[in-house]
């Protein structure tokens, strides 16, 4: 039987082994997810609500637990890793608390006696998600699923089954039935059969464009419907109005959060040029002291990348970076110890063309723009094959909406780093995907949308 091997990126050791499930024995859990389905469709609102906040105090009372786990598998700081799982808590008891208004009948008028639209669940979904917030990202797709009365099954990413098992167990602790939540412990080669299964009803990827373009195609040829998150190469616009002790925090933690790994995190800074040399050296003293450690230490401010092969990756586009003409301002070296490590680093005088300009940078190296005025930052910003997130720094917050208003993007915030709400929804455009999750366009993404008429 194959395995999985989940290993610790801070030390390189292994951790566990888990036996991969075949594709028959996938499908065979898929059918009983269906089976489930069939029944879980029926309960009442009160009924799933109760069991949603069970799961939001299993968060809680594993709260160590959990954090613990993710920081061993995938290298985030442990700090992190907690307000990671108080996150997935406030997730579940936002469905919990909102299903009602969120799914209520809407009536609508017309010559009918009667006319509204109503939203009913739709099968078996598949979710296939990342390693970079291995419990967020999956509650993020699962509470609303779950909540609608639909039922979910997981194809997480490979160095993370630890996190995986655990959410399946969570759900269990909860009471919810068997074959609501389960995790498939499957290869990605596998996903073409499982979305093909006349089961599965819908697929939610969160991951790299290229995994996305292959669960897209697939899922396309098979007409079923697709929400993905791929990643983005987000700008933030620091205006010569900016407080650059502010501006400079952002970007230092911006760039650093979940050791550089965070699809919405700050990857471009486009700086207007009178600000320009005084944000680089401020924005340099401070990546330069932010402490690089192991992610149990308390006291450290970044740690290791989740993967040696996702370090040597980025290290390879800062190199290359540096070849077509980019400056190289701080770190860029990888270090002479154990672990997936990378230093915070930082590049400039970057154009369009540039591997750093071009192309999502998924750890800790920040890439700095100049821009001589306002219209050509928004130009460089919206210069890029993504569309996830972007950010304006000023001291002008009506200046800054109006910049917020034309940035290409499906989240800008203005002097705060994008982050994602239940209360609002979260998604990207051109190349970081289509479709939202969280808050009601969230939840109606995987619903029928009914219209019923009496007449
Ligand atoms: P992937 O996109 O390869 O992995 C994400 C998930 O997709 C995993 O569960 C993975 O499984 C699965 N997967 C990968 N390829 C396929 C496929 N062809 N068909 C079906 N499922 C697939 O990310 P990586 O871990 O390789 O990271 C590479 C890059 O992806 C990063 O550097 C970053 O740019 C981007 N990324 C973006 C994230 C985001 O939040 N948007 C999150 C993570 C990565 P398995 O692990 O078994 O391969």
């Amino acid at each position: 039987m194959k395995k999985v091997t989940t290993i610790n990126p801070a030390t390189e050791e292994e951790i566990a082994s888990y036996d991969r499930l075949s594709a028959s024995n996938a499908l065979e859990k898929i059918a009983k997810a269906n089976e489930t389905y069939k029944s879980w469709k029926n309960t009442s609102f009160e009924e799933r609500s109760n069991l949603m906040s069970k799961l939001a105090d299993i968060f809680d009372d594993h709260k160590e637990e959990y954090a613990q786990l993710a920081t061993q598998e995938m290298g985030k700081m442990i700090g992190q890793s907690r307000s990671e799982i108080e996150k997935c808590a406030k997730i579940c008891r936002y469905y919990a608390d909102n299903i009602h208004e969120l799914l209520a009948d809407e009536p609508i008028k017309t010559e009918a006696k009667k006319s509204y639209v109503t939203y009913q669940p739709l099968g078996v979904l598949l979710a296939v998600m990342p390693w970079n917030f291995p419990f967020y990202q999956v509650i993020r797709f699962a509470a609303p699923a779950v909540m609608t009365g639909n039922t979910g099954v997981l194809k997480h990413a490979s160095n993370v089954q630890g996190c995986a098992f655990a959410l399946e167990d969570a759900f269990k602790k909860a009471g919810f039935p068997e074959g609501v939540f389960t995790n498939l412990n499957v290869e990605s080669d596998d996903i073409k059969t499982i979305i093909e299964d006349k089961n599965i009803i819908a697929v939610t990827l969160t991951g790299s464009e290229p995994a996305g373009r292959s669960v897209a195609k697939i899922a396309g040829e098979n007409l079923k419907k697709t929400v993905l998150e791929l990643g983005g190469s987000d700008a933030y616009i620091i205006l010569e109005d900016a407080d650059l002790e502010k501006a400079t925090d952002l970007a230092t933690f911006g760039r650093l959060q979940n050791n550089g790994q965070t699809c919405i995190a700050a990857k471009r800074f486009i700086v207007l040029e009178e600000i320009f040399d005084d944000f680089l050296e401020l924005f340099t003293k401070k990546m330069k002291e932010a402490k690089m450690a192991e992610p149990t230490n308390e006291d450290a401010y970044y740690g290791p990348m989740a993967r040696v092969d996702l370090r040597d990756e980025i290290h390879e586009q800062v190199e290359k970076t540096i070849k077509e003409g980019g400056k190289l301002i701080l770190g860029g070296k990888i270090p002479n110890q154990k672990g997936a490590y990378y230093p915070a680093t930082i590049l400039a005088d970057l154009k369009p063309g540039m591997t750093a300009f071009d192309e999502e940078l998924f750890g800790p190296v920040a890439s700095v723009i100049k821009a001589k005025n306002e219209e050509e930052a928004i130009k460089l910003a919206n210069n890029s094959t993504f569309g996830l997130g972007s950010g304006v720094v000023t001291g002008d917050s009506k200046r800054g909406e109006k910049i917020a208003l034309q940035l290409e993007a499906g989240n800008s915030f203005v002097n705060k780093l994008v982050a994602s709400d239940p209360r609002l929804p979260f998604g990207g455009i051109k190349n970081s995907g289509y479709g939202r999750e969280l808050s009601d366009f969230g939840i109606k993404e995987f619903v029928n949308t009914k219209s019923i008429w009496i007449d």
